[in-house]
């Protein structure tokens, strides 16, 4: 065969990647709470709302009904810049747990960022552009969502503010570089930029921050700034929805080998990566067309489906945004300071908390020490470095393929492997030195923390 006979075309028209994104709040018959506002108890309305996020972003994030939303070109143009992301067999992993499971995982890691929240930051940042603002602030803690954000902001020209955690900014100055090579600006949080950075540092003097006092400064940035809106990397219904891609290209690359998987798994912070990758699957569970065992993995040092309260929180410390019902620990919740694993998020996604509470989904909670064990043997034949974070999901795969093991039942599990762990190496370094250690917050503690949820009639 000459070289002009061969069709190369045909690896472009047969990709996985999907055109649209799917909401799988379209398909369930219990709609996700709606965010409410603090001061009147209401639902937030689109205008109110419109304030601090981008206009077309908030129209996504009220829209309950539609099942498929196209994919604008400009965003399928940069996801073909590194998607499809490649969903591969762990062969290796398998024969080393010598189960007769088939383990797949799909990995997210190959961009810049090293994570899948490149899917939604590019869509973010792409309707900030299409309505002629200037920039967008965020927040980001560990580091991976403000370094995604950076690069899609620099992709489409605009400024981009990030408060970044001062614990992670002090330990992980790489990510902050890797942030200011793609033109960001980056503060870290608390910060005496913003009001209501001082009055947390007033309460608080020599605090290392935390998530939820970094959202507040981003949205106090964004709304007394002229052409600024605020971006969210996590927890709300536009970024599962950004993230269905994920699992919009997993379906059809198993689809096109007829494979059914019974078991789907993946780590929870927010629950964007997880929501993502369950989505088309949940969809045919919620119409009656298939059935899935989903499991949602969380740190036991931060476990919000499994010990919280559904209950509506506060998003974030300073009290500036919108009420959201969910699985909560209570937005004054800190996981305790040796915590390394990521996933610190005091609550979690409306869509999950609901799909969670009507029993669709499972959760579990699982100790960092047994996470770093996961990861390192997981590297260790499998080649890749995974961010702490995927590592919770790799270990209750493993969990579950030796219980497949013991049973002798050839199931197919299917984990989502949301990065690589390039940046998390000083806790690798703790865990190879062997000084982590697994603090579980105690019920005091978890209940005092509750006990501040506001009060709503
Ligand atoms: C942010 C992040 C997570 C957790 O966020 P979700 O919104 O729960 O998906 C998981 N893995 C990696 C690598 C991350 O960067």
């Amino acid at each position: 065969m000459t070289n002009e006979k061969i069709p190369y075309k045909i690896y472009l028209e047969e990709t996985e990647m999907p055109k649209y994104w799917y909401n799988v709040r379209a398909d369930m018959k219990t709609k996700p709470a709606p965010l409410l506002n603090p001061g009147t108890g209401k639902p937030m309305t689109a205008e109110e709302l419109s304030q601090v996020f981008c206009t077309e972003l908030v129209a996504q994030e009220l829209n309950n009904t539609d099942r498929l939303i196209p994919i604008p070109q400009e965003i399928l143009d940069f996801y073909k810049m590194y998607r499809p992301s490649p969903l591969v067999r762990a062969y290796c992993l398998e024969k080393q747990l010598q189960t007769p499971a088939k383990i797949y995982y799909k990995f997210e890691g190959n961009n810049t960022s090293g994570s899948h929240k490149l899917n939604s930051a590019i869509a973010q940042a792409y309707y900030a552009k299409q309505q002629g603002l200037k920039g967008i602030t965020t927040e980001t803690g560990a580091g991976q969502w403000g370094t995604a954000l950076s690069m899609a902001c620099s992709y489409f020209g605009l400024d981009c503010k990030v408060f970044m955690v001062k614990v992670s900014y002090e330990q992980k100055p790489f990510r902050r570089e890797v942030m200011r090579t793609y033109g960001a600006s980056v503060t870290p949080s608390p910060s005496t930029e913003t009001a209501v950075g001082r009055k947390i540092l007033e309460e608080f003097p020599g605090t290392n921050g935390s998530l939820g006092c970094a959202i507040s400064e981003a949205v106090e940035a964004a709304v007394t700034r002229p052409g600024y809106r605020y971006v969210l990397g996590s927890v709300l219904a536009q970024v599962l929805l950004h993230q269905s891609v994920i699992g919009m290209e997993t379906k059809a690359a198993l689809d096109k080998y007829g494979i059914k998987p019974d078991i789907i798994i993946g780590c929870a912070g927010g629950g964007s990566n997880l929501g993502g990758l369950i989505s088309p699957f949940m969809g045919e569970k919620l119409r009656g067309e298939a059935d899935y065992r989903f499991i949602a993995v969380e740190p036991a040092s931060c476990p919000s489906l499994t010990r919280g309260k559904y209950v509506y929180d506060f998003c974030d410390t300073g009290k500036v945004c919108p009420l959201a019902k969910m699985y909560t620990l209570g937005s004054g919740f800190m996981p305790a300071p040796n915590h390394a694993g990521g996933l610190r998020y005091h609550g979690m996604s409306s869509i999950l908390s609901e799909l969670y509470d009507e029993g669709l989904m499972e959760a579990t909670s699982v100790k960092q020490t047994d996470v770093f064990a996961a990861a390192e043997q997981f590297a260790r034949v499998e080649g890749i470095l995974p961010a702490p974070e995927s590592s919770h999901a790799i270990r209750v795969a493993i969990d579950e393929a030796l219980k497949c093991k013991e049973t002798g039942e050839e199931k197919t599990i299917v984990f989502g492997l949301t990065g690589t762990g390039y940046f998390d190496l000083y806790a690798y370094q703790k865990f190879h030195d062997g000084q982590m250690d697994d603090y579980i917050p105690t019920d005091e503690e978890i209940a005092k923390s509750l006990a501040k949820t506001p009060k709503l009639s």
